[in-house]
């Protein structure tokens, strides 16, 4: 993928170049970076984009690995994701796209969560394992939770300038974890994706994504008895209303789905 994939769809578009150098992450006014370009080319964008920068030509690892943690570059595919074998939720994840293995091939990680879509999977990967975001800008680097991210539909904390990196997961929120999803029909776009994992602490965190405008992180000492997953899971106070679901039908689902997963991880 290089300069010369459509950039001639996005017709105020004046300049795109790959960068393959930390000084070349330096945004010009105009300019936007792209991942995989599966969003950026599927839809008009506005005019005062203008210039596209290609961050595949970093040439980041994909995937690397310390003794507590596994590092997902932001350009790592969700294809590439997916294979993972750490743990079931890196294939359930890449799954939720509403999207054939044709996307997940060129598709990133990074672009997904940038993205900020309330059916965003790797979000709601991201969240589930209590992941650590890398955002870096061409001279500084910041670290922030995964949960404080996205803060609703298509918004992020990211500053302008700010590019997402890299997604550090602690290998200890990998011990065990549970996946519910459902959506209106059966090839369909998230109605509401809940997970919940707990570690040897017994520490148990769920997280609630797809259905609400951000993600919910939802986290207990102990394991928790099932009135108070219903009760947190009902002091979401943001479920979204589109063409794939409805508020009511959202949190019922979610109820239901908390609930499955407490029981299976108890
Ligand atoms: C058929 C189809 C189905 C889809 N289904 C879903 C779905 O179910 N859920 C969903 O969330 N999306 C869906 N999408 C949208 C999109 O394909 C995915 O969100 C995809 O993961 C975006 O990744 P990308 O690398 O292609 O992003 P790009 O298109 O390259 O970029 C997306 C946005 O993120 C920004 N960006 C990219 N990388 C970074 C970075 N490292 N740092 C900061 N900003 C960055 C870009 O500037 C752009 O604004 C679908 C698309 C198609 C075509």
């Amino acid at each position: 993928m290089g300069l010369t994939r459509h950039t001639m769809d996005l017709i105020y578009v004046r300049e795109a170049r790959v960068a393959s150098t930390r000084s070349a992450l330096s945004l010009a006014p105009g300019e936007v970076v792209i991942g995989g370009g599966t969003w950026l080319y599927s839809e008009e964008q506005p005019a005062d984009v203008t210039g596209v920068v290609d961050l595949m030509g970093m040439g980041w690892e994909p995937v690397t690995r310390s003794d507590d943690t596994l590092v997902i570059a932001a350009t790592c595919t969700v294809e590439t994701l997916r294979a993972l074998p750490d743990s079931p939720l890196f294939q359930q994840c890449a799954d939720s796209l509403l999207a054939s293995w044709k996307i997940q091939r060129i598709a990133t990680v990074g672009g997904n969560i940038a993205l900020a879509l309330p059916a965003g999977p790797m979000t709601a990967l991201a969240v589930a394992l209590d992941a650590t975001l890398v955002l870096w800008t061409a001279e500084s680097e910041r670290r922030v939770p995964a949960a404080e991210f996205v803060t609703g539909v298509r918004a992020t904390i990211l500053e302008p300038g700010e590019i997402l990196r890299a997604i550090e997961i602690p290998l200890a929120s990998l011990h065990r974890t549970a996946f519910r999803r459902i959506s209106l029909s059966p090839l369909g776009r998230t109605g509401t994706l809940v997970t919940g994992r707990t570690d040897t602490t017994g520490t148990t965190v769920f997280s609630v994504t797809g259905g609400t405008a951000r993600p919910h992180r939802l986290a207990f000492d102990a394991p928790p008895a099932p009135a108070e997953v219903a009760t947190a899971v009902d002091s979401i106070d943001d479920w979204h209303l589109d063409a794939h679901g409805t508020p009511d039908w959202r949190r019922a689902m979610s109820l239901v789905f908390a609930e499955e997963i407490r029981a299976e991880l108890s």
